[in-house]
């Protein structure tokens, strides 16, 4: 089964050295700390600096709108720092500022200065709203930004002994001192497919936690012991009772929302009967070209975003952009 590649889609590149190699380099990490040339992205509340303006980016699908805002060392507020790696020559970390939730009180967080010494309140945005604005290195740096803390946030504790653990090696390890473990942050892997029919159909799916009209390619984690391969089977027969032979592989997305790789896979379907589980998936369909143009233009069908590689897998099926999917998501 061949099909073109897919379109381009946020953080499909990685574009930034992770300098994997001086992370227990202490004297390395001082160095670039002190050097005032060095980048420092700031997050807060799970949220990155931006000099975005706010709602540039609907208009902005597709071109480069959106700006992280880094801020020199000496500038940055204090929290826990992560390296994330080096572009054009100047390290990069990041900086995580206490949170509301750690806090208790929303007017601490407006003592938070960035840069030029605004207040950082209202120039913080979240991921899925940057994606599409921002640069090919903006976004690596951003998707590592966002999966590195969010583990750390919700990784405090061993999860062997129980302890408190402590960050280790620039932030790509929490070791605990009571029992030695080491707990390196985890990626979940997930597989994202574009089941097509003889016919040239492709198979897609109404989840049951987005709003009605909403349609989708199916998608589920891999299992303990499991080959993406085969989860890809697993998943298609269960949501909807179609059996799939063949499958390409067409490419991956870092989904750090909170901790997912998206293995995206085209998949021949060796049967059309659709039995949809009911509990995940609510309805399935399966679209020529025409009917899915037809469905989308009449608004009965809404489509996934740009931002996600489903879009990607569809649009590429599909054989050009559709106007539906670039709808927020
Ligand atoms: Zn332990």
């Amino acid at each position: 089964m061949v099909h073109g590649s897919l379109p381009e889609y946020p953080f499909a590149h990685a574009f930034h050295d992770r300098l994997s190699e001086r992370r227990n380099d202490d004297a390395f990490l001082t160095r670039a700390w002190d050097d005032p040339a060095t980048r420092v992205l700031v997050m807060r509340d799970g949220q990155l600096t931006t000099d975005s303006r706010p709602g540039t980016w609907q208009l902005a699908t597709n071109l480069h709108h959106n700006e992280l805002r880094f801020v020199a060392p000496a500038e940055a507020p204090v929290g826990e720092r992560m390296l994330l790696g080096e572009v054009d020559g100047a390290v990069h970390f990041l900086v995580v500022a206490a949170d509301a939730s750690s806090r208790g009180a929303e007017a601490q967080l407006d003592e938070i200065r960035v840069g030029d010494g605004e207040p950082a309140g209202g120039r913080f945005s979240g991921l899925r709203q940057l994606a599409t604005g921002l640069s090919d290195v903006q976004a690596s740096l951003a998707a590592h930004a966002v999966a590195l803390a969010g583990w750390h946030r919700t990784h405090p504790r061993c999860a062997v002994c129980g302890c408190a653990t402590e960050v280790a090696l620039a932030g790509a390890l929490r070791r605990c001192p009571a029992c030695s473990t080491q707990h390196f942050p985890r990626t979940d892997p997930a597989v994202i497919m574009l089941v097509i029919d003889d016919q040239g159909r492709c198979l897609l799916g109404h989840n049951s936690a987005r709003s009605d009209g909403w349609f989708s390619t199916l998608a589920g984690f891999v299992e303990p012991g499991e080959t993406p391969e085969r989860a890809v089977a697993r998943e298609v027969l269960e949501e909807t009772g179609v059996v799939v032979g063949e499958l390409s592989y067409a490419g991956s997305q870092p989904w750090p929302f909170p901790a997912s790789l998206m293995l995206g896979y085209f998949a021949r379907a060796a049967s059309t009967s659709i039995t949809v589980d009911g509990d995940e998936i609510t309805a399935a369909r399966w679209f020529s070209r025409e009917e899915l143009t037809r469905a989308v233009e009449s608004g009965t069908v809404v489509l996934p975003t740009a931002i996600s590689i489903a879009g990607a897998l569809i649009t590429s099926w599909y054989g050009g952009p559709l106007p539906a999917n670039v709808l927020p998501g």
